[in-house]
């Protein structure tokens, strides 16, 4: 046989061999990818098959497949976003509800009011939520005054961001019967003007007396907002959360049944533990409350208050769940947020870690505040710290007030935490901050707020590297629930899950990393979000 025969005949032999193996259903081109193995940006085109990375490889290689072609747009293509702490149901509401979040002004926040007001003629109520004088340059609460202008024939109640307040109209405080008389309830208290008539500013428990005219919500409106909730997240560029809403698990079966495009992974209430399911369901309880509202539990009185905080669960409660898990094999996620929170919630985890040769992942959510002692036992127990980065550049304006300055030396210590091998998945809690993929990345790797302020003592060798930051929203979230092998990396073998973004947030300046945009959410090798 002729010799050129003979490499012609192999080489039609050899195609169909080679394009089985490289062709899929699917080729992504025209992009630059984050691939594993180099761990670095490469012009690659990527296959998929059963919603799987079949190949990486050069788009010359994939001449001869047929399959539909996706154009990238010379989008950076990183593993699929996850945002391994946020309550999406809340992200939902926000956007259905009057959203009062962000106002540089007193006017600002009236000028919303006035035009949802005009938008929406047929409402029974306004409720919005999220105002704040933090930002204003006059501080002083707006009025019920303020408001009647706008509306003073149906109900108006607006909560401040943290939910210790509303401010609500005289509509409100007439169909509530507060009046010149009405007493401040216990723990509450009804602002009120010289004249003595209530001002519309009503704190704690006094909230309660308006409560009642708030429709509660129906299943109905709570499947609207999750799966609002699970659409805005595609938008942002996440292809993942984990909720840590502590559900009942008849409620998770409902939000599991709308079948969003989204991953989620779920958190129980402990009363349903017996649900659990690792992987997919964790339990999910708290240890004590925030250092912004000083609940959360600390070894030494507050900088600005003579207190240490709450602890909220009981020790023997606790245990038990926490041998009901184990027993199960089940996963646990605990609140804690002071350094005694922490240290409390690590001696229950311990009692049952110690030597164990289970792979339980256990986490503890925020972990604000860790001593340096309690963070070498995240390491030596496998204890996952799930924490916050844009929560350390909303809570930098306050923090030293409350913890002092020699706490933060070991607060927000995400550097520390990593440098000591433990492992560290990032969330953003939305909606407390807003759940934006690229603000919690540039929180993690400036560690300043978005105008690129930062305080006095506030650690700035905390901040994470560019490749660190990618890993605690992508590889290790992937981890946290069991599933390293099938997510958070860009490898053969694993979901098509990415996040294209229109710059290389590796390598970009700081700011810019704000102002870069979402080109398109890929989940399981569908584009479920296209930049227009
Ligand atoms: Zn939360």
């Amino acid at each position: 046989m002729n010799k050129n025969l003979l490499i012609i005949i192999m080489i039609n032999l050899c195609i169909p061999l080679f394009s089985k193996n490289i062709c899929g259903e699917k080729i992504l081109f025209n992009g630059n990818i984050f691939v594993e193995a180099t761990r670095s940006i490469e012009n690659k085109a990527i296959s998929i098959k059963d919603q799987r990375i079949n190949y990486i490889g050069e788009l010359d290689e994939f001449k001869i497949c047929k399959e539909e072609k996706v154009d990238l747009k010379k989008g950076y293509v990183f593993p699929g976003f996850v945002d391994a702490h946020a309550h999406l149901k809340g992200v939902g509401y926000r956007q259905l509800k009057l959203d009062l979040s962000n106002t540089s002004s007193k006017e600002e926040m009236l000028q919303r009011v006035k035009v949802y007001n005009d938008k929406n003629q047929n409402m029974q109520i306004i409720f919005g939520e999220g105002w704040i004088e933090k930002n204003w340059s006059d501080k002083t609460f707006p009025t019920r005054f303020d408001l009647d202008e706008i509306n003073s024939d149906i109900p108006i109640i607006l909560e401040r961001a943290d939910g210790h307040a509303f401010l609500v109209n005289s509509k409100a405080l007439t169909l509530s019967n507060i009046d010149l008389v009405t007493k401040n309830p216990s723990g509450g208290e009804i602002e009120r003007l010289s004249d003595g008539r209530a001002n519309g500013i009503l704190i704690d428990t006094a909230k309660n007396l308006v409560q009642q005219l708030i429709p509660a919500q129906t299943i109905e409106d709570e499947k609207n907002a999750f799966a609002l909730g699970a659409k805005i997240y595609q938008q942002r560029g996440w292809t993942g959360m984990h909720d840590a809403d502590s559900l009942f698990v008849e409620k998770i079966r409902i939000f599991e049944n709308l079948d969003l495009d989204l991953k989620i992974h779920f958190s129980l209430n402990q009363e349903d533990y017996e649900h659990c399911i690792k992987g997919r369901r964790s339990i999910k309880i708290y240890a004590d409350g925030a250092i912004g509202s000083r609940g959360a539990a600390l070894f030494e009185n507050y900088e600005d208050k003579d207190s240490k905080g709450l602890i909220i669960y009981d020790q023997n409660e606790v245990r038990q769940l926490l041998k009901n898990l184990y027993e199960r094999d089940c996963q646990i996620q605990i609140h804690a947020i002071g350094d005694r929170g922490n240290s409390m919630t690590l001696d229950l985890y311990q009692e049952f870690l110690e030597g164990t040769n289970k792979d339980l992942r256990w986490r503890i959510e925020h972990a604000q505040n860790v001593t340096e002692k309690d963070q070498q036992r995240f390491k030596k127990y496998n204890v996952i710290a799930s924490m916050q980065p844009s929560h350390a550049i909303g809570d930098l304006h306050f923090a030293k007030d409350r913890l002092g300055l020699e706490r933060l030396d070991y607060a927000y210590a995400w550097k520390s935490f990593i440098e000591k091998g433990v492992v560290i998945v990032g969330g953003s809690d939305a909606p407390v901050e807003f759940g934006d993929p690229l603000q919690e990345y540039y929180a993690a790797v400036t560690r300043k707020d978005l105008t690129g302020f930062h305080d006095e003592g506030w650690n700035l060798q905390q901040a994470l590297s560019r490749e660190e930051a990618l890993d605690i929203f992508t590889k290790w979230p992937a981890y946290a629930i069991f599933q390293e092998e099938d997510l958070g990396t860009i490898e053969v073998g694993k979901y098509a899950d990415f996040s294209v973004f229109d710059k290389n947030i590796l390598t970009i300046d700081n700011m810019d990393i704000l102002d870069t945009k979402v080109v398109m959410t890929i989940i399981n090798g569908e584009v479920v979000y296209t930049h227009e």
